[in-house]
C-alpha cells in the first residue's frame, strides 16, 4: 500500500476511532507524499498507528474513509463492499422482488461508502457521485455492478454532473456508461411510476418516500386529498390506491405535473378522481378552506447549510401553520422535512409552533423517518435526514 500518508494532530484521532466516516482539514497535522485530490490515503495518528484509508479532498472535509482496515482498494473492495449493500436490499425484500423493482442500492456514508449514491430502477442502476475519489473509481464501480447483476442489468447511467464539487477540474458529463437505454417504468409496491433519470430531479424519483407513500394509502379511504409538492405524483398514486374520494396534486413545475398526469393514467385509466396544478404551493394552500381531509407535505429541502437554518424552519412554520388552519376538522396531515440540518426536534418544535399559531387540537400518529434502503451509519448521524410526522387535527 503505496499511499500518501495523512498524520493527524495529537486527539484529532478520536472521532476516527469511533468510525466517523469524514476528516476535517484542520485535524491534519501533515500530508507525507504528494497528494493529489481524489487519490487514496493512508491515515495515522500522530505517532504513526494505522487509523483508515480514505479518498482526499480539497475542502473543509478533506478525507472520506472508505475502510478503517489496511486493505488495498481494488477491485474486490468494491465488490465486496457493493454486494454488501446488494445483499441488504434482497435480505429484506426489495431485490428481486415481483411487486418492487426500485430501491436505493448505495446511500453513501449509510453504506459505508461516502460521495457515492447508486439508485436502482428496474435494470438500470443510476450513479451519483459526491466526490473526486468515487468518480475516479467509476471503472470499478461499474464492473462490480455487472458482476453483481449479470444479465439483469441493462444500463449505467452516471448522473454526477451537478454533484461533482464544481472546483475540481474534472468536467464530469451526465451520460451512459454501459447500455444506452433502459426500461422507465418501475414497479414500487405493484405501483407503476414513469422514472425520467436523464431528465428528472436527483436521480428520477424519490425512492425514500416508498414506505410513507405506502402508510398513506391506510388513511386515505373516503377521504379528500391534497399532495402538495407532488413531484411524479407518488402520493397521489398511493391515496387513490386506498380509496381516496378524490385527490388533488400541486406542484410548481409544469414538467412534474406532466409526470404526475402520466402516472395516474398508467396506474388508473379511465378514473376522473385526479386533478393536477402546476402552481406554487404557498398560493394554492392561501384557498382551501375546509376542501380537504388530508394533507401531504414534502417540500424540498428549505436549508441546505446552517446558516439559512432560521429562514428555513421559519418556512416550514408559515407552510405547515396554513394547512393545519384549514385542514377540516378530524383532517390528517402528513408533514415532512428532508433538510439534513433541521434535526428531529427541530422539526417537531417547529410543527408545535404551526399548530399553536392556529390553536386547534393536534395529536401526533406517527413519527417518519427513511427506509432501510436510506440506511443511517450509527457512526454517522448526518446520514439522517427524512422526517415526517402524521397528525391529527380535530
Ligand atoms: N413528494 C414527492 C417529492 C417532492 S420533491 C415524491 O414523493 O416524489 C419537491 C417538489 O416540490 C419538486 O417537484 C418541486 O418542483 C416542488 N416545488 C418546489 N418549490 C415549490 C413551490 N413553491 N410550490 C410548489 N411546488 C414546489
Amino acid at each position: 500500500m503505496n499511499y500518501p500518508k495523512v498524520i493527524l494532530k495529537s486527539g484529532k484521532d478520536q472521532s476516527v476511532r469511533r468510525y466517523h466516516p469524514w476528516i476535517f482539514s484542520g485535524a491534519i497535522k501533515k500530508i507525507i507524499g504528494h497528494v493529489n485530490e481524489g487519490d487514496l490515503v493512508y491515515i495515522t495518528d500522530n505517532k504513526d498507528e494505522f487509523l483508515a484509508i480514505g479518498h482526499y479532498q480539497i475542502g473543509s472535509i478533506a478525507v472520506r474513509i472508505l475502510t478503517f482496515e489496511q486493505k488495498e482498494i481494488d477491485d474486490s473492495f468494491w465488490k465486496e463492499k457493493i454486494s454488501s449493500a446488494y445483499n441488504l436490499r434482497k435480505t429484506f425484500g426489495l431485490a428481486e422482488n415481483d411487486t418492487n423493482n426500485v430501491y436505493r442500492l448505495v446511500h453513501a456514508e449509510g453504506d459505508g461508502l461516502p460521495g457515492l449514491i447508486i439508485d436502482y430502477y428496474n435494470g438500470t442502476a443510476v450513479l451519483q457521485m459526491h466526490s473526486i475519489g468515487m468518480y475516479l473509481n467509476r471503472e470499478h464501480i461499474v464492473q462490480a455492478l455487472k458482476d453483481i447483476y449479470g444479465s439483469k442489468l441493462t444500463a449505467i447511467y452516471d448522473k454526477s454532473e451537478s454533484t461533482i464539487p464544481f472546483k475540481s477540474k474534472i468536467e464530469a458529463k451526465n451520460g451512459y456508461v454501459y447500455g444506452q437505454s433502459g426500461e422507465p417504468v418501475v414497479l414500487e409496491y405493484g405501483n407503476k411510476f414513469k422514472v425520467s433519470w436523464e431528465e428528472g430531479q436527483k436521480t428520477g424519483f424519490f425512492i425514500d418516500q416508498r414506505e410513507n407513500r405506502k402508510l398513506l394509502a391506510d388513511y386515505s379511504k373516503n377521504r379528500s386529498v391534497l399532495n402538495v409538492f407532488g413531484y411524479t405524483g407518488g402520493f397521489s398514486v398511493y391515496a387513490m390506491h386506498g380509496g381516496a374520494n378524490v385527490v388533488h396534486s400541486v406542484d410548481s413545475s409544469k414538467k412534474a405535473i406532466d409526470l404526475t398526469n402520466e402516472n395516474i393514467a398508467l396506474n388508473f385509466p379511465d378514473d376522473n378522481r385526479h386533478e393536477a396544478f402546476a402552481v406554487d404551493a404557498f398560493e394554492f394552500l392561501n384557498d382551501i378552506d375546509n376542501k380537504y381531509d388530508l394533507i401531504i407535505l414534502d417540500p424540498p429541502a428549505f436549508a441546505k447549510h446552517h446558516n439559512v437554518l432560521h429562514n428555513a424552519l421559519q418556512g416550514y412554520k408559515r407552510l405547515n401553520a396554513k394547512a393545519i388552519e384549514k385542514i377540516k376538522p378530524g383532517g390528517i396531515l402528513f408533514t415532512f422535512s428532508c433538510s439534513q440540518v433541521v434535526s428531529k426536534e427541530n422539526f417537531r418544535k417547529t410543527i408545535f409552533t404551526a399548530a399553536a399559531n392556529t390553536g386547534r387540537s393536534v395529536r401526533i400518529l406517527h413519527q417518519l423517518s427513511q427506509p432501510i434502503d436510506h440506511p443511517v451509519n450509527i457512526y454517522h448521524p448526518e446520514s439522517e435526514y427524512l422526517k415526517g410526522l402524521v397528525v391529527y387535527v380535530e
